[in-house]
């Protein structure tokens, strides 16, 4: 047996099968690329679901980690920490708000937002006990916890985890009637992806934001955006609720914001919102933890810049165009997305996502599945244009094949 299918038979013995990797076994990886246990190279067009946005291996980020690894790494909590006002401070400045709740990964600064908002409903804004709705969107990926999934749609990640957690409304993503027709004063937020990853990088119809924040305004209802994958650069923005001119009351942010290097997540929104948590109401052990503050604070100075904002949406520009000539051609039906993330609906004739993605992984370049015959493309943002031809060049050859 390879080294590769020692790894896999071993993997797949020892682990429960909660996923179905590609057939590709990682040792190390430096930029866009990824090195396999047998020296192949691959281009990595996932970027860890856009945790990667900054690159493996990123040279600011793991100097900064190293540098802190040999100071202190955790405190929790219960002491402070020469880090965490810092962090706390940068990352309400980029987001335009005065307020942060650090957690760890992306499900929990969610369930942190779900729970911020019911605890606004019944101090702030008046709801009785117990009533508080939340709203969502059809479609949705907003993690994996039981609560988050008692309002998701899709069977698979629903199925068999009941008795689901009460209190949340599913409308179609980018109806705004429905929407309108779902509130009641009971209604404390909605939560939505300003561009559904998971759900195949689905961009809502323009002026869907914008009414989105006017109808959440007018009925005092918070508008929570999770903008955990589309947020920190990749559409070529800071935040995908940028490109509609819209500010939610909260951003949820995981992902990117630790770099690739740890799990760091946080719930960011105004002192009125997150100033419902009195000491003891809510928390986490690792949140906030002086590593995972000193890789975010750089990640945070890095988008300061916008140079990574500004090169998703130029290689964006070029990957939608390249992307777009592909379309109509018979092989693709479809490609949304914007900057440099896109979901790309290839004709079911050509194969599944996934048989498309191992076509792809055969030609060295490494990319996701995600419903059906939908492939998403979401590089790292340091990629450069020519490793993105290159890419691009490979797609061509498996759509043509
Ligand atoms: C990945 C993701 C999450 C969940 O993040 P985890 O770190 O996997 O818990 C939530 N919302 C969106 C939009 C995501 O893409």
């Amino acid at each position: 047996m390879s080294a590769t299918e020692t790894a896999i038979a071993s993997a797949e013995a020892h682990s429960a099968h909660n996923y179905h990797p590609l057939p590709v076994v990682v040792a190390s990886a430096e930029g866009a690329w990824m090195t396999d246990v047998e020296g192949r190279r691959y281009l990595d067009l996932l970027a860890g679901y856009s945790a990667l946005n900054f690159g493996h291996g990123n040279r600011r980020l793991i100097d900064a980690a190293k540098a802190q690894l040999e100071r202190v790494t955790l405190t929790s909590r219960a002491f402070h920490h020469d880090r965490f006002a810092d962090f706390c401070t940068r990352l309400a400045e980029l987001c335009g708000m005065e307020m942060v709740l650090p957690m760890n990964t992306g499900a929990e600064a969610v369930e942190t937002a779900v729970k911020t908002a019911r605890k606004w409903g019944y101090r702030v804004k008046g709801v009785p006990d117990g009533m508080a709705k939340i709203i969502v969107a059809s479609d949705n990926f907003h993690g994996r916890t039981t609560t988050i999934i008692s309002f998701s749609t899709d069977p698979e990640a629903r199925a068999d985890y009941g008795p689901y957690t009460p209190g949340f409304e599913i409308v179609p993503y980018g109806d705004l009637t429905a929407l309108r027709e779902a509130m009641t004063e009971n209604t404390v937020a909605v939560l939505i992806e300003p561009i559904q990853g998971e759900a195949g990088v689905l961009v809502p119809p323009a002026g869907y934001l914008p009414g989105v924040r006017e109808l959440t305004r007018e009925r005092n209802v918070l508008f929570i955006a999770d903008e955990i994958q589309s947020g920190l650069g990749r559409t070529g923005k800071t935040f995908a609720c940028e490109h509609e001119g819209v500010v939610p009351d909260m951003y949820v942010l995981g992902k990117a914001l630790g770099g690739g290097v740890v799990p760091v997540s946080a719930v960011v929104s105004s002192a009125d919102i997150l100033g419902v948590f009195k000491p003891g109401e809510h928390g986490s052990t690792f949140g906030g933890n002086p590593l995972a503050c000193a890789v975010a604070l750089e990640v945070i100075a890095m988008l300061r810049t916008g140079e990574y904002q500004e090169r998703a949406a130029e290689l964006g520009d070029h990957l939608h165009r390249e992307l777009g000539l592909l379309a109509g051609g018979g092989a693709v039906e479809a490609v949304r997305g914007r900057g440099l993330w896109a979901g790309v609906d290839i004709a079911p004739a050509l194969g599944t996502g996934r048989e498309i993605s191992e076509r792809l992984m055969a030609e060295r370049v490494l990319v996701k599945d995600t419903h059906g015959s939908t492939i998403r493309i979401a590089p790292p943002l340091v990629i450069s244009k020519e490793d993105l031809d290159w890419g691009l060049d490979r797609l061509r050859a498996v759509l043509s094949a």
